[in-house]
């Protein structure tokens, strides 16, 4: 028997590595396994080149665990180690990389960097293990088996052993603070969510199988008995639907894999980009667009990250564009750096060619279904809009392509792109000074005393909802100039959209001035200001709006932009358009009494506010009751 001391300059390495290098302990079998897995692919490739005797027979990883003898072991029939590999690989080059890694990050940075960046891989087994045993024997013609041994301090025995099969075995003895490790449900777990698609079958334990009885005996009502069959619980499927060829795969397929990846989203994707790229980077993945509808919430189904099908997270946050992360599915990419810190993640060139990359795969996956489709892209728009206005408020480079389909729906329901838009609404809804006016709403049932006459007038009411609208009206108004957007309800239609045609007014400047103080004093406080406007005499005889640069202003200040924070918070403000054609206004003209007139406006400014959920507490109850008396 041979000992040894493990190169490494430090005695405090072991501490180090159970207390700070990964804060998930589970992490150690993610990283025992593939190198398992790496071991059993080196196996197959030297045995294609003749190097070693060609592969027959069982290959699969077993994780076995023995909860009395308090073992954890990983068994591989790869290409295992001769003594001088274990000398090589395990004792030397494996604490290079952690010297090197202690001179440079002391303390608390050491826990943004990842063992497998500093070959320390198979270490991590001591987060778990207060003993490790490599038990290997080399596939390699005349190897014999070996034990190398280990307790966590940096000496180590390496003997000769025996060994029933070549490959190797990784046994750990737990420690005692780490005995939820030799539990099949955590073990199993753990398992499904890191090996679930490594490309080497790996089995855990077994799972019963009801099969018929093979002596045929019958149960009562003459049907053959079922009798349990234990067979071999594999963890993994070994060719994901990612790696396969998009040509040989259905659509049924993508759907089933979605529904593995997620068991508990019932909802069907809406459609899928099957991403495979070698060059200049390598990059295979599955993207899956769900069913939004309006709610951004929906992230809980995230993006699962692959390493050569090693699960590395779901937390893809700076490696993908945020707007990107409204998608579910798989990405696998050996050329992201893993076992770097995140903030270094979204400087690494690699990973912003990669975000670039699936952007404009995605831009092109929907330009193309577009072209192909535009009844069924328009279709399914209220669950595409959220998606594509995150992400032209997000990344230009998206926005520029985004253009193309990107998509106006109004009340009735139509899509239009852009170009169809003003071909359609260009010369009836320019106003006086050239500009193109698009009124939208964000509440069609809200706001429906407001587009009624819009619609009457032949123009188009664009519907603009969602939590992202009032930044999407900002972003179109730069990228295109020519129009202007106007919230249904900032003006009476009027003056939504100022024509050289004037309405005569039934009023003369005189009148006005006699009507407006009777209207001004049935409105509270000094938010609401009165003014004239001839409109048709079927018109509402007051209205109620809110200026669309005023409300901009207050929405900017609710997210904290726009820096108005200095004046304090901004007070509501409400424009009064009062109809000088309705014969309202001749009524309170005519009356004689002053209290009849003061009751005339009252009312009808009570209505007006009522119409716009403006009448509130006392004032609205004080109104309803009035209403009532006046049945009786
Ligand atoms: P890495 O996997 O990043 O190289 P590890 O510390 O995990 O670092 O492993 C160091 C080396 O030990 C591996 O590169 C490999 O040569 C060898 N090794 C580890 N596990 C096995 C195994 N199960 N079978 C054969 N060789 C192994």
């Amino acid at each position: 028997m041979a000992t040894g001391n493990i190169n490494v300059q430090t005695e405090n390495i072991f501490p180090i590595i159970k207390k700070f290098l990964y804060s998930d302990h589970e992490i150690f079998l993610r990283e025992l396994v593939s190198n398992a897995v790496d071991a059993t692919q080196k196996r197959k490739t030297l045995a294609k080149i003749g190097e070693v005797e060609a592969v027959e027979g069982n290959i699969a990883i077993e994780i076995i665990r023995d909860e009395e003898a308090k073992t954890l072991t990983i068994r591989d029939r790869g290409i295992g180690m001769t003594e001088e590999e274990v000398n090589k690989y395990i004792n030397q080059i494996a604490f290079s990389g952690a010297t090197e890694f202690l001179d440079k990050y002391q303390g608390e940075e050491a826990k943004t960097a990842i063992i497998g960046h500093f070959g320390l891989g198979f270490y991590s087994a001591f987060m778990v293990a207060k003993h490790v045993d490599i038990v290997s024997w080399s596939q390699r013609e005349g190897a014999t088996p070996v034990k190398w041994s280990c307790d966590g301090s940096p000496e180590y025995t390496i003997d000769a052993t025996e060994k029933a099969e070549r490959g190797t075995d990784i046994v750990l003895h737990i420690a005692d603070d780490s005995e939820e490790f030799l539990e099949d449900a955590r073990v199993q777990g753990i398992l499904t969510k890191y090996c679930k698609f490594m490309p080497v079958e790996i089995i855990h334990g077994t799972t019963s199988d009801w099969v018929e009885d093979p002596s045929g005996e019958k149960d009562e009502e003459g049907n053959v008995k079922k009798v349990e069959n234990k067979v071999a619980r594999v963890v993994n499927a070994t060719t994901p639907l990612w790696s396969k060829a998009p040509a040989e795969l259905e659509g049924e397929d993508y759907n089933k894999f979605y529904k593995d990846l997620y068991p508990m989203n019932f909802e069907d994707p809406l459609f899928h980009i099957h991403l495979n790229v070698d060059f200049p980077f390598n990059l295979t993945g599955i993207l899956y667009f769900p069913q939004l509808k309006k709610e951004m919430e929906l992230r809980k189904d995230k993006i699962h990250l692959y390493s050569n099908q090693v699960f590395i997270t779901d937390n893809v946050e700076n490696i993908v564009p945020d707007f990107l992360t409204l998608l579910h599915g798989v990405i696998d990419s050996p050329d992201i750096p893993l076992n770097v810190s995140r903030s270094y993640l979204q400087e690494d060139a690699n990973v912003k060619k990669i975000s670039g990359h699936i952007s404009k795969k995605v831009s092109d996956k929907l330009a193309s279904m577009f072209k192909k489709d535009p009844e069924s892209f328009a279709a399914q728009w209220d669950d595409l809009r959220i998606f594509i206005e995150y992400g032209m408020l997000t990344d230009e480079k998206f926005a520029e392509r985004a253009k193309k389909f990107m998509l106006f729906k109004d009340t009735t329901d139509a899509c239009s792109t852009y170009e169809e838009l003003i071909a359609a609404v260009g010369e009836t809804q320019k106003d006086k000074n050239g500009k193109i006016i698009l009124p939208y709403t964000a509440d069609a049932k809200n706001q429906h005393g407001f587009i009624a006459p819009a619609l009457e007038r032949g123009y188009k009411v664009l519907v603009m909802e969602g939590p992202l609208a009032s930044h999407m009206v900002q972003k179109m108004e730069e990228a295109y100039p020519d129009v202007q957007f106007k919230r249904v309800d900032s003006d009476v239609i009027e003056n939504l959209i100022e024509t050289d045609e004037a309405t005569t007014s039934a009023l003369d400047e005189k009148q006005e001035e006699m009507v407006k103080p009777i209207i001004e004093g049935a409105f509270p406080g000094d938010s609401y200001k009165v003014k004239f406007v001839a409109m048709a005499p079927s018109a509402s005889p007051i209205t109620i709006t809110r200026s669309e640069f005023m409300r901009r202003m207050k929405e900017q200040q609710a997210v904290g932009g726009g820096g108005f924070q200095m004046f304090g918070a901004l007070p509501d403000s409400y424009d009064v358009a009062v109809n000088s054609n309705h014969p309202l206004v001749q009524k309170i003209l005519g009356e004689t009494d002053d209290d009849n007139k003061k009751a005339l406006a009252k009312k009808a400014g009570d209505l007006a506010r009522l119409s716009q959920g403006l009448l509130e507490g006392e004032e609205l109850t004080s109104f309803i009751q009035k209403g009532y008396s006046e049945l009786a």
